[in-house]
């Protein structure tokens, strides 16, 4: 590889080894590149090792949501269990040896553009440069705490869904459970059967599709182990079928798909809760997509359980005991779970990042984060993210996702190795462009048709990318160099 602008072969800072990190290690070992992979927790893993709650998996097929470089044949279920998960995320990163490369425990706290190139500083004062940063920090990170009165003076078990007390005892004790997004939905499959009383806080109803919950048999697995056509068709098929079909059907509030999927959640609804007036409680008022689709195989059957509660009454305060709503009730309590998502705005931040000029990423993003492309920001030389602002979330495989946008990077990073580039940043009009198209396709999208959720940004608008799969791809193939300062 040819030297840099900085004189040196080109080394890359990626910050965060989640699903995404992994990834660009993974590749940029097998290419023979320096980097260092800066990880702020003691192991990789990133929302797998974070998120522990009963009753986690991942609603998306677990042969979707694998590398395709790394696709396993044992998976045990269609959608596998989040500790399965973890286990074959640190288990990539351990047959690829990134670990030599690896930097636990540590956290970035600034990141600097020097000239011609970066200085990465962490949190124990170890500081290195570097040529190229590849964040890969995630979006459901910084855990959303509710404003709720008194939520510090509750005398049991309190803690987010993403920071699970496992020291907790759960089995016969009164569990309330605040949101229901896919964590507090998942939660409650688990949980109110387990519970003396479950109570679950439901300020919005959801949609919830109803999937099986299928395990692959030996025999299904066997055949994946020997087949690796058979295991690379499923993983290209299913990931087809999300990217171009339900990626495609969210662009338009009005799509057949969205109505398709609205009518099976209904009949879903319909047919599975008995009480009439628990059912018209569960009955969203919205269109399916609008927020995050909920998937569920246990869902309605566990709200029926007998010590289970939907509680649907605002919730007033919290109280030493309990949970009191707005009809005068007290819900009393051992363990209150907060269910209620994460701050998606956040990306790497608080990290300080000082971009060309020592213009600060806090002050660029201080309306709202956006991206170039999804992946860079003018003013930030040869800085890069993966699942970062205005990336598909939702829409298309995650992991396909990130795969195809280090891909680009990569593109870049030959760019400049050749002298296309002197170093690799959108420039300040392409950015502007990019963006000025993008809000105007999101607002044509079901998750703008009037629901709250997070896919909206603080005007209201899905921050999410609003395009379809073939344009995605079709960007992150090859970047348009003339989107690029030519200095
Ligand atoms: P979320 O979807 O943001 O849901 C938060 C819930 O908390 C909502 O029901 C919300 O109500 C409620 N809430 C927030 N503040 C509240 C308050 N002050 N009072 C009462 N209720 C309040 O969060 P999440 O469930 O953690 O899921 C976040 C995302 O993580 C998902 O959308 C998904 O992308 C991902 N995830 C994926 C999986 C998977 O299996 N792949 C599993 C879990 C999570 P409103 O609806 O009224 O705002």
């Amino acid at each position: 590889m040819a030297t840099t602008q900085s004189g040196r072969e080109p080394r890359f800072a990626i910050l965060g080894a989640g699903m995404s990190g992994i990834l660009a290690s993974v590749k940029l070992q097998e290419a023979g590149l320096g980097f260092t992979l800066f990880e702020k927790a003691e192991k990789v893993g990133g929302t797998w090792r974070e998120n522990t709650y009963p009753g986690i998996a991942c609603d998306v097929p677990s042969h979707v949501y694998s590398y395709s470089f790394e696709l396993n044949p044992e998976w045990s279920y269609l959608c596998s269990p989040g500790a399965e998960i973890q286990a074959y995320f640190e288990g990539v990163a351990a047959r690829h040896g990134i670990e030599t490369s690896l930097r636990l425990g540590d956290a970035v706290v600034r990141c600097e553009w020097k000239g011609v190139d970066w200085e990465v500083e962490t949190a124990s004062g170890f500081s290195d440069r570097f040529d190229w940063v590849i964040a890969a920090t995630g979006i459901l990170h910084h855990p959303k705490y509710p404003e709720i009165e008194g939520l510090d003076s509750f005398e049991g078990a309190n803690f987010h869904s993403a920071r699970w007390d496992h020291d907790v005892p759960l089995d016969g004790r009164r569990i309330g459970i605040v949101g229901t997004g896919s964590s507090g939905i998942q939660i409650t499959g688990e949980l109110a059967s387990r519970a003396s009383k479950f109570s679950l806080f439901q300020r919005t109803a959801q949609w919830v599709v109803p999937v099986e919950q299928t395990a692959y048999t030996e025999e299904e697995r066997e055949k994946f182990r020997t087949d690796a056509d058979l295991l690379r068709n499923l993983h290209e098929e299913l990931s087809q079928n999300f990217n171009d079909g339900f990626g495609t059907s969210v662009l338009d509030g009005n799509s057949e798909m969205v109505q398709g999927i609205q009518d099976t959640c209904t009949e879903h609804l319909d047919t599975v809760i008995e009480d009439p007036e628990l059912r018209e409680r569960l009955r969203p008022n919205y269109r399916a997509a609008c927020k995050r689709l909920v998937v569920s195989h246990n869902f309605y059957e566990a709200i029926q359980h007998p010590n289970a509660e939907l509680v649907t009454d605002d919730i007033v305060r919290i109280e030493p005991t309990g949970v009191r709503t707005a009809d005068g009730r007290l819900h009393e309590l051992d363990v209150l779970a907060l269910a209620t998502g994460f701050q998606v705005d956040r990306f790497m931040r608080p990290m300080t990042i000082r971009g060309r000029d020592g213009v600060l990423l806090d002050d660029v993003w201080k309306d709202r984060p956006s991206a170039y492309m999804a992946v860079g920001v003018p003013g930030f030389p040869n800085f890069f993210m993966l699942n970062g602002p205005n990336s598909p979330v939702g829409n298309f495989s995650l992991v396909q996702t990130a795969e195809m946008q280090f891909g680009y990077v990569m593109d870049l990073v030959e760019k400049v190795r050749t002298g296309e580039l002197g170093y690799a940043m959108p420039t300040a009009e392409a950015a502007h462009r990019f963006e000025e198209e993008r809000v105007e396709a999101a607002k044509k999208t079901v998750w703008a048709t009037g629901c709250r959720s997070w896919y909206l940004d603080d005007r209201g608008i899905p921050f999410a990318w609003p395009f379809p799969f073939s344009r995605f791809r079709k960007e992150m193939a090859a970047p348009v160099l003339a989107d690029f300062e030519a200095a």
